[in-house]
């Protein structure tokens, strides 16, 4: 049997292949976790995405021959009944690295034993699954750039080959079955058009062709600027596996140029490996730096509704809500001004954000902040990103910041970096919430370290 997680995905799925190889066909089950459904950090837009790929992986099942069955309820008990129930004495998922991710498996793998099931894990979810690169003293890399040597040198496995339908024939696409369970994760998905992408492995395959085919070549040169919204878009698809991360670094190293998004997708699993190795840093500070954090729900809120008076941050935050998305450079800006400059927990930012991404990832958002907070790994606690230098750095003609501040849309100088009071007055956009100086100096002074 084959429990798909967050590797929706037929092509490049080693989890699948091996439920395949199997007599007879494979029961195909995913489960809605309840756990996972009732957390209050869930976004609609990422059940939006995670309800298209479900239904993307139904079709694809059904031209293999097989189709997808969708349980709701406890994870490992849902697992268990759906495995007794069709007589399954192995059970093959990808495995993943959370906290919560890795109890699931071992309350599984506990419970099956008594009743003959064995669990399989398989790779998957990475490019090099964490437990594959230990520096020289053993435990996990702490630093990037040793990591990211020794991820370019290592042998990947290979791609898998595609599968062939099974019973000679493929049949058409059809129904997904338990419909009801899929009408419940509608119900609390967001239908909107605000969000510019698909779930599913089709739409992931057809974005990954065509980055091959134009976006990579300059992505260099153009990846930090968002106006420009040159990057892959890549991230909520492989969130939820509708890419293989193996198969896009394949592909992308074939390409000329690709180091530099070969090293972003480094980070991933960089960060996966950190949090196999420490997966209490999801909540707790991976460095204890000694920070003493303000409590201010005003400007948590400013923040949050991107009313900060800082024309970058804000268009970063409104784009977030917008679109459940936000250029990586902003998420440096947004995340450096809410720890730095308001002296706001991380964890809080962290949670503001998993409640709106679509891209949601637990190690590359919660370590994403704690590298930009100075608690994380690879860290200086020293690094201060001012709002203003880095809209005029990376934004330099506003174009982003028109696009999503539209009391800033006439503002067609290099004010727009930083308006006037006049122009805030006459346009309605907020004073700034601190002086940027000031406040980086109260950081420093509530931080031990
Ligand atoms: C505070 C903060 C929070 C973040 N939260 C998330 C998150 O929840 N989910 C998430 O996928 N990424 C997160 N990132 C990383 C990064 O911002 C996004 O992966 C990237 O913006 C997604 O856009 P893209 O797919 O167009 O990226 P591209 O630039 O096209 O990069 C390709 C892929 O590389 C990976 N990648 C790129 N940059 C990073 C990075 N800094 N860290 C880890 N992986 C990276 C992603 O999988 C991405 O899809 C966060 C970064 C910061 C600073």
């Amino acid at each position: 049997m084959m429990v798909f997680t967050r590797d929706l995905r037929t092509s490049d799925n080693p989890a699948l292949v091996e439920a395949w190889k199997g007599i007879g066909k494979p029961t195909m089950l995913f489960v809605l976790d309840e756990k996972l459904l009732e957390r209050p950090n869930l976004s609609s837009k990422r059940l939006r995405f995670l309800s298209e790929a479900l239904h993307d992986l139904d079709r694809s099942l059904g031209l293999l021959g097989a189709s997808l069955v969708v349980r709701k309820g406890d994870w490992s008990s849902e697992v268990l009944v759906e495995a007794v129930a069709v007589g399954a004495s192995d059970i093959h998922v990808s495995d993943d690295f959370s906290a919560y991710a890795t109890s699931r498996f071992q309350r599984l793998e506990a419970e099956g034993v008594g009743r003959g099931i064995r669990v399989h894990r398989h790779p998957g979810v990475s490019v090099v699954p964490p437990d594959l690169l230990q520096p020289a003293g053993g435990g996990g890399y702490k630093v990037f750039t040793p990591y990211f040597r020794r991820w370019s040198s290592t042998q990947w496995r290979s791609v898998e080959l595609p599968l062939h339908p099974r019973g000679g024939s493929a049949q058409g696409p059809k129904e997904i079955k338990v419909i009801e369970n899929i009408q419940f994760l509608e119900a609390l998905a967001e239908s909107s058009s605000n969000d510019s992408i698909t779930g599913g492995e089709t739409a992931g395959q057809e974005r990954l062709s065509d980055w091959l085919d134009t976006g990579i070549e300059n992505y260099g040169l153009v990846r930090d600027r968002p106006e420009e919204d040159a990057t892959s878009r890549f991230s909520a698809y492989l969130h939820f596996g509708c890419l293989s991360p193996l198969e896009v670094a394949v592909a992308v190293s074939e390409q000329p140029d690709s180091e530099e998004f070969l090293r972003q997708l480094a980070w991933r699993d960089f960060f996966l490996q950190v949090l196999a190795h420490r997966p209490d840093a999801s909540f707790n500070n991976f460095r204890e730096r000694g920070n003493l954090w303000n409590q201010d729900s005003e400007s948590l809120h400013a923040w949050a509704t991107g009313m900060t008076g800082f024309p970058l941050v804000d268009a970063g935050m409104r784009q977030l809500e917008h679109e459940g998305f936000m250029h990586n450079r902003c998420r440096m800006v947004t995340a450096s001004f809410l720890v730095k400059d308001l002296n706001q927990d991380w964890r809080l930012g962290a949670n503001h954000f998993m409640r709106h991404l679509i891209d949601g990832d637990v190690a590359s958002n919660q370590l994403g902040w704690q590298w930009v907070a100075g608690t994380g790994t690879d860290t200086n606690p020293h690094r201060i990103l001012n709002p203003i230098r880095q809209s005029e750095r990376f934004d330099p003609k506003g174009a982003y910041i028109r696009r999503w501040i539209p009391e800033l849309a006439e503002v067609d100088s290099p004010e727009i970096h930083d308006p006037s009071p006049e122009v805030r007055q006459k346009s309605g956009y907020p004073d700034q919430i601190v002086d940027h100086h000031e406040a980086i100096a109260h950081h420093r002074a509530m931080r031990a370290t």
